[in-house]
């Protein structure tokens, strides 16, 4: 037999006397290694219930043949036909197949067998047989009858469809390959350009657990269903699980598939899922058919990170990625003996002290080939083919050797935080990784933090646990980075212990334009401090935001408006030239962590019941934070309704220089100051009315804080609970 065969034409005669007979039967050639039907006898169409439709018998045979089969023989007879058209013998099968627009099955006997045409032309012809309806119902009439079908059906199921798929009747994946190298041959030889798609649906692990294995299958059934509508059933495979491939000639695809999803989305009682699809439109010939299909899959893979139906097409920039992926992969050994790799370091700094307390440790990857690479370029890469341990490990390394060389030059040691990814934890012990090596630099645990973010946690939230316990166990800090870019839910955060929560950038770049956001982040920002958590804010570019950031609580800051990342010859070189933020005195640290971790609107309460606009919400009591230092007193941080306060009292708004005490005498508002200052030396708790010069008396409540080590400065807590004309 000829591999690529033209139709053959029956004469006009010949075919509309074939046409007539009352014999049902078909007759079908193969061509580009599909069937194709020639002739429908009347008595075909109307064993088929087609009546006079002969048109629509042959569309439907011509478009999924097996379309009314029962789907337990569907594969199997597809199969069976398949064999006999490309290896010769005999056609022999029994099945059950729907009338259109009939419910009940019926079975049908096909017997087939091939013949040459007089112009050489191989033929088959296929005569179908009515054996009554199938039931399974065991008290019916034909009981004999069906127990021997059951019986026979059953073994022939058993003999395994290769070239169908047995859950879709849909080609396989390698009978798939030969008939698009056909067909695509074809196409092409018509000036044609055939298209691949893939298919992949979201989300299909989930359905299976949510709604059963056999919803499932029921799933993947409809949507075979209608890519055979679309396509036609040889023009589509499903290639294992929820994927799909196609080759089409269809000059709309894009319209085409729009209708698909469209039409997709309302099948299923509109219990389907997101469809995702690939789409390769420069087949050439000679393509090998999987590469072409490799391609429409790439495409389709890169809509990966979202849960819609999307198309994509495949592109260069997408084999370039998958080369820039693999030149990441194979370097990484290379980049960290060569140093390609360095650490920069970008500091964190006190919103009390404007001192750098902390400093986050940022890999760079600088390479002999490609130039700077920032972290989006080979975190991602490195997290999804589980490497990324080897360069947090060397990062840890560099922090380490960091530390001891700031030690040996003097300086005070702040702590360093180190991020690690989710694959960290499952490519080793990363816990006990970190503690030996921490250990053997003799370097003490209190100065690494371990930055984790908060889509780590959500992901094995039982496991995380256990790693954020033996971490702080050890005595490292563990902080959650990025908070707010996910979904967090607040109780995660009080179940697993963090030390500090970094609040992710994006509140940054919107609180200037919403309001909603910045009320969002004050709640969050009271949460934190009523869980004795601590809090950075990340991406801090300007001086509106370190101003709300104060008002609002925020124990510490890290952006750009203080310092970009840089490596740590950029750090010592800028303390050489006195330009460098000063380091804090670790003395120091636990005094200001208490005095950072007071929140200024704490008596909200008191007077702001049943407040509910947003206006109302920025009302608050009068809260300040004073620091008494010898003769001089300060206020260090205040709200916005203790500035008010203050410009109504004193006619000045306060700013954070120290003033001695000695001015106010004889002064407005010297007994408040004397009172502040008393309560902070005899270390106690005290209620205030006190007169002030415009006529009013102020009830206040004054509470010392803590006292620093170091320069032996007071901090006081001041609440103005009550304003009163006199
Ligand atoms: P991250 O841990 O949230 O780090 C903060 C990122 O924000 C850094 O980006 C930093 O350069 C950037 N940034 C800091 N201040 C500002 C600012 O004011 N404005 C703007 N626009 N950006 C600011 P970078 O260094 O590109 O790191 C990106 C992410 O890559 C990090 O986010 C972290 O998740 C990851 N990463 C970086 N180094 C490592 C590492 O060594 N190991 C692991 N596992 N992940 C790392
Ligand atoms: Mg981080
Ligand atoms: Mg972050």
């Amino acid at each position: 037999m000829t591999k690529y065969m033209k139709r053959y034409e029956y004469p006009e005669e010949t075919r509309i006397l074939l046409e007539r007979s009352l014999i049902p039967f078909a007759i079908y050639q193969l061509i580009d290694k599909r069937v194709v039907t020639l002739i429908l006898s009347d008595g075909f169409c109307k064993l088929f219930n087609y009546g006079d439709d002969r048109k629509r018998a042959y569309y439907d045979m011509d478009h999924n043949m097996y379309r009314e089969t029962h789907p337990d023989d569907a594969a199997r007879i597809a199969d069976a036909a398949f064999k006999f058209a490309t290896e010769g013998g005999k056609y022999e099968v029994i099945y059950r197949t729907k009338a259109p627009e009939r419910e009940d099955y019926m079975i049908i006997h096909a017997v087939g067998e091939h013949f040459i045409t007089d112009t050489g032309v191989q033929l088959a012809q296929v005569w179908y047989t009515d054996e009554g309806l199938y039931t399974d119902n065991a008290e019916a009439n034909d009981f004999d009858f069906n127990m021997s079908l059951n019986i026979a059906l059953h073994r022939e199921s058993l003999l395994k469809a290769s070239y169908y798929d047995y859950l879709t009747s849909l080609p396989s994946m390698t009978y798939f390959f030969e008939l698009a190298q056909a067909g695509c041959k074809t196409m092409m030889k018509k000036g044609i350009n055939p298209v691949f798609l893939f298919m992949d649906l979201s989300g299909m692990k989930h359905f299976n657990h949510k709604h059963g294995f056999a919803e499932g299958d029921n799933l993947l059934r409809s949507f075979a269903k209608l890519l055979i509508n679309y396509f036609s059933n040889e023009n589509c495979s499903r290639f294992g699980e929820d994927h799909f491939a196609i080759f089409t000639d269809d000059a709309n695809i894009e319209e085409t598939l729009h209708e698909l999803i469209r039409e997709w989305q309302s099948t299923n009682n509109n219990k389907s899922l997101p469809v995702r699809i690939g789409v390769f439109t420069n087949y050439t010939k000679n393509m090998d058919i999987s590469v072409a299909c490799a391609r429409a899959k790439l495409a389709c893979d890169a809509l990966s990170n979202s849960y819609v139906s999307g198309i994509n097409y495949f592109d260069r920039a997408l084999l370039e990625d998958i080369d820039h992926k693999q030149y990441i992969i194979s370097n990484l050994n290379k980049a960290i003996a060569g140093k390609w790799i360095t650490v920069y370091y970008q500091p964190i700094v006190r919103a009390l002290n404007g001192r750098v307390c902390d400093e986050e440790a940022l890999a760079r990857w600088i390479d002999p080939i490609k130039g700077f690479l920032s972290p989006a370029d080979f975190i991602p890469v490195l997290e999804e083919a589980g490497l990324i341990y080897k360069l947090d490990l060397y990062v840890l390394d560099q922090v380490l050797a960091k530390i001891r060389r700031m030690e040996e030059s003097g300086f005070h040691l702040v702590p360093q935080s180190i991020n690690l990814s989710r694959s960290d934890f499952d490519s080793c012990d990363i816990v006990g990784e970190i503690c030996k090596r921490v250990d053997s630099a003799g370097i003490s645990h209190s100065l690494i933090n371990i930055e984790i973010t908060e889509s780590i946690v959500a992901s094995d939230f039982d496991f995380m646990k256990k790693q954020i316990d033996r971490f702080r166990k050890q005595g490292f800090q563990v902080w959650m980075d990025d908070f707010g870019s996910g979904y967090s839910s607040l109780d995660v955060l009080q179940s697993l212990n963090f030390d500090l929560i970094k609040f992710d950038m994006s509140f940054m770049q919107q609180i200037d334009s919403s309001t909603n956001s910045r009320v969002i982040l004050t709640e969050l920002m009271k949460m934190a401090t009523a869980l004795g958590i601590s809090t950075v804010c990340e991406g801090i570019e300007k001086e509106s935001h370190v101003t709300f950031l104060k008002e609002i609580g925020c124990s510490k800051f890290q952006g750009y408006y203080y310092q970009k990342p840089i490596p740590l010859e950029k750090i010592l070189e800028k303390y050489e030239k006195g330009i460098q933020i000063g380091f804090e005195n670790p003395d120091e640290s636990d005094y200001y962590n208490a005095v950072g971790r007071i929140n200024l609107y704490d008596l909200d309460v008191i007077t702001n019941e049943g407040a509910s606009t947003l206006q109302q919400y920025f009302n608050n009591v009068p809260i300040a934070i004073m620091e008494l230092s010898g003769e001089n007193i300060r206020i260090c941080r205040s709200n916005q309704s203790y500035r008010d306060f203050m410009i109504r009292s004193f006619g000045t708004e306060p700013n954070n220089e120290y003033i001695e005490i000695s001015a106010f005498d004889h002064n407005t508002g010297e007994p408040f100051i004397r009172a502040i200052a008393s309560c902070a030396q005899n270390n106690t708790k005290c209620f205030i009315d006190e007169e002030l010069p415009n006529n009013t008396s102020v009830h206040a409540f004054i509470r010392k804080i803590t006292t620093n080590p170091v320069t032996g400065t007071i901090a006081v807590a001041v609440a103005v609970l009550a304003i009163s004309e006199l």
